[in-house]
């Protein structure tokens, strides 16, 4: 499965910002890009950069997302050693990051047997029924549903967003079935408080085109959802810069400062 998604493997945004650049695995093979905040990555070297799974040396069979079917990705290790995407530790609810700021080691323990024995309608209704039962699910977002899915199989169908929840001053990571996603979809056409998953690089194929609009994120000053990193607001502000104004291919913008994290989250 080659790109799973366009851009980060794990927003699907395609844009870099000065502040949270993209960044990609310089392993053999490894299609990997992330936004710094989105992988923890405190510092971006100057030279290669490795993902964890390339990173480990780990032979490339054992390595598998404990809470889905899917290899490719953008992969941390378990804090019982094995390993689970980013993005499922950010979309199952229960999944903790036993550190916000390096989003590792991903913390299982606390995810309810039952999303284990749920089954992804989606790898069902994809001829993958060897695949369903494996991993675990996170539910449809709309209050009586009970459709089921992998966190990665609704990324990859383009079902998971990013509900604003003022309260807590952070979002709320969720996803619809494919009824549901559709519903809310054109409800909410034109709000900035639904967040649809990012279109696919091929809705938008000009990789080496500048994006129209360039927002400088930052962390949001507080959280009070300690097990989450704090979400970046992708809010279009004034266009700062381009891409690919940079020599570096593989860094879209200058060295990052180390991305601000509000202090003592506790756990
Ligand atoms: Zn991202
Ligand atoms: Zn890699
Ligand atoms: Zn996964
Ligand atoms: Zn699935
Ligand atoms: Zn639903």
């Amino acid at each position: 499965m080659k790109e799973m998604v366009g851009g980060c493997c794990v927003c699907s945004d395609e844009r870099g910002w000065a502040e949270n650049p993209l960044v990609y695995c310089d392993g053999h093979g490894c299609n990997v890009a992330v936004h710094q905040a989105c992988y923890g990555i405190v510092q971006v070297p100057t030279g290669p950069w490795f993902c964890r799974k390339c990173e480990s040396q780990e032979r490339a069979a054992r390595v598998r997302c404990e809470l889905c079917p899917h290899k490719d990705g953008a992969l941390k290790r378990t804090d019982n050693g094995g390993w689970a995407h980013v993005v499922c530790a950010l979309y199952i609810p229960e999944v903790q990051f036993a550190n916000v700021l390096t989003m590792e080691p991903i913390v299982l323990q606390y995810v309810p047997h039952d999303r284990f024995n749920k089954t992804c309608y989606i790898c069902e209704e994809q001829g993958r029924e060897s695949k369903a039962a494996s991993g675990a699910c996170m539910a449809c977002n709309r209050h009586g549903c009970r459709q089921a899915f992998h966190v990665t199989c609704a990324q990859m169908a383009g079902l998971l967003c990013e509900e604003e929840v003022l309260e807590v001053d952070n979002v709320k990571y969720c996803g619809y079935c494919k009824y549901h996603f559709s519903k809310m979809s054109s409800r909410h056409a034109g709000s900035s408080s639904f967040l649809p998953g990012r279109r696919s690089r091929s809705a938008s194929p000009a990789q080496d085109k500048p994006p129209r609009t360039t927002s400088a994120p930052k962390r949001t000053p507080k959280h009070q959802n300690p097990q989450k990193p704090p979400k970046i607001p992708k809010i279009p502000k004034i266009p700062k810069k381009v891409r690919n104004s940079q020599k570096n291919p593989k860094i879209f913008q200058i060295p990052p400062k180390s991305p601000k994290i509000p202090k003592s989250p506790k756990r």
